[in-house]
């Protein structure tokens, strides 16, 4: 999607390349893409020359010498490409101006969702696109959008892509801002403090001045005919990086999905102090949850159970009824869990396995929910669970770790302990390890000393 950096570039490009050019004709190939007459757009533009070529927010306009503009905004995918008469048309081209000189520019959209507009060029500031586009960060002060913000109970990163308020930032460069001024993408725009909303102006003037800079060095290499789309290669700090490390601390970038479009931020740089940090643990039993669970204690984590809530689950009347319809009324004996027969039969029927999982699983998960509800701001919470993918409990985390350990050691620690280690094995085959892998921020092997142990959580720099 072009942004205020590429949407400047084309325009840089294309008075290069059209300015003081006579309109020959025009041919609309869809029609419903002019918000105008299509007679009356036809009409102002054949026969008059490009004056100028202007650009607000991600909208340009074309002004012409007979007191017409007529207005293109990109949207989604819209390119423009210059070409010479009477070439053969792509299927995504919408409009196709012919010059008197031979040259042709053709505008294509993949997606079809730019649109054209026409207006009186007097009258561009207060009818017509360039009216309903809000000032470009260029143009306003930090005192002015915090007041814009004052009432936008909405997450910043929506905020900031709202055109009316301010124009100019689409999705890659709303990442970057955010991530140089170290706001957490969440954070509601009306809670934002006034040096914050400064830093925002002050990070979106010097981001995209550097990528309207970089897009302008595509311009000399420039030839008609090229792709006039402006996209250019700008040095990304976070955008796209997802699990990547952060270029100032080193943890995963993380992306989160805000009003239907993707952030990409670094959870631990754009702590907020009343951002909640929730570290989500899980790994195969033995493997030393336990103590990395108690490591994290130490270092002020609030512990959310998700074992012991299951239990305490099973010990709700309701709970065991719904229990016992699927396992059968053995799983209860006088009102106490008969742990051997739900084992074996949940090992006998994947689908009363499954059924009592789809039940279960959204219980602790609701638990957990409430759990970071009330934990206060700014704290930090270590939500221990077993299954933690399974149960998508994984998705209120800020990062997850696994911790893992080679099985034969593992049989080993529980032997030494003196328990039966069968059981062990046979819960080792249910435990969704490569799931876990793949998913986990963090994968923290215990397969040495506990000293080694510790130091590796400690390296995680989570403290
Ligand atoms: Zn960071």
């Amino acid at each position: 999607m072009p942004e205020l950096p590429e949407v400047e570039t084309v325009r840089r490009e294309l008075l290069l390349s059209i300015q003081g050019k006579k309109i020959e004709h025009v041919t609309l190939l869809r029609e419903k893409n002019v918000k105008a007459n299509p007679r009356d757009f036809k009409a102002a533009l054949e026969r008059a020359i490009i004056q100028d070529v202007q650009r607000k927010g991600k909208c340009l306009r074309f002004d012409l010498d007979n007191g017409y503009s007529f207005y293109s905004h990109l949207r989604m995918e819209g390119k423009y490409f210059l070409r010479q008469q009477g070439a053969p048309f792509d299927k995504f081209d919408l409009l196709i101006i012919d010059f008197t000189d031979g040259s042709s520019l053709r505008y294509n959209d993949v997606r079809k969702f730019g649109t054209f507009h026409l207006g009186l060029t007097k009258d561009a500031e207060v009818d017509g696109p360039f009216s309903e586009i809000g000032p470009e960060p260029f143009d306003l002060s930090g005192k002015e959008l915090k007041e814009a913000f004052s009432k936008r109970n909405i997450p910043v990163k929506v905020a900031l892509l709202d055109q009316p308020v301010i124009s100019g930032i689409g999705n890659i460069y709303d990442s970057e801002i955010l991530f140089a001024t170290k706001i957490d993408p969440m954070t509601k725009a009306n809670a934002l403090t006034l040096a914050q909303c400064d830093a925002i102006i002050q990070e979106s003037k010097r981001i995209l001045a550097k990528a309207i800079e970089a897009g302008g060095t595509t311009i000399k290499s420039f030839h008609h005919g090229d792709n006039i789309d402006g996209m250019f290669q700008l040095e990304l700090q976070v955008y796209g990086k997802q699990g990547q490390p952060c270029p100032e601390c080193g943890h995963p970038i993380k992306r989160v999905f805000l009003g239907g479009r993707s952030s990409y931020y670094c959870p631990f740089c754009q702590r907020q102090p009343q951002t909640k940090f929730v570290l989500g643990i899980t790994g195969p039993i033995h493997a030393g949850k336990t103590t990395a669970a108690n490591y994290f204690k130490a270092k002020g984590y609030l512990h959310f159970d998700a074992d012991a809530v299951t239990h305490s689950l099973y010990e709700i009347k309701s709970v065991q009824k719904k229990i016992s319809s699927i396992l059968g009324k053995e799983a209860f004996v006088e009102g106490k869990m008969n742990a051997g027969y739900i084992r074996s039969a949940l090992t006998r029927s994947k689908a009363k396995k499954k059924a009592l999982e789809n039940y279960l699983y959204p219980l602790v998960k609701a638990k957990a929910e409430r759990f970071i509800a009330k934990a206060p701001n700014g704290s930090k919470i270590l939500m221990d669970v077993p299954l933690l993918f399974p149960s998508h409990i994984d998705t209120l985390c800020t990062y997850t770790m696994l911790i893992d350990a080679p099985l034969e050691q593992r049989v080993e620690r529980l032997e030494h302990e003196g328990r039966p280690t069968a059981s062990l094995i046979q819960l080792n085959k249910e435990y969704p390890l490569e799931q876990a892998k793949k998913k986990a921020d963090y994968i923290v092997m215990n397969d040495d000393d506990v000293g080694t142990f510790l130091n590796r959580l400690h390296s995680c720099n989570l403290d």
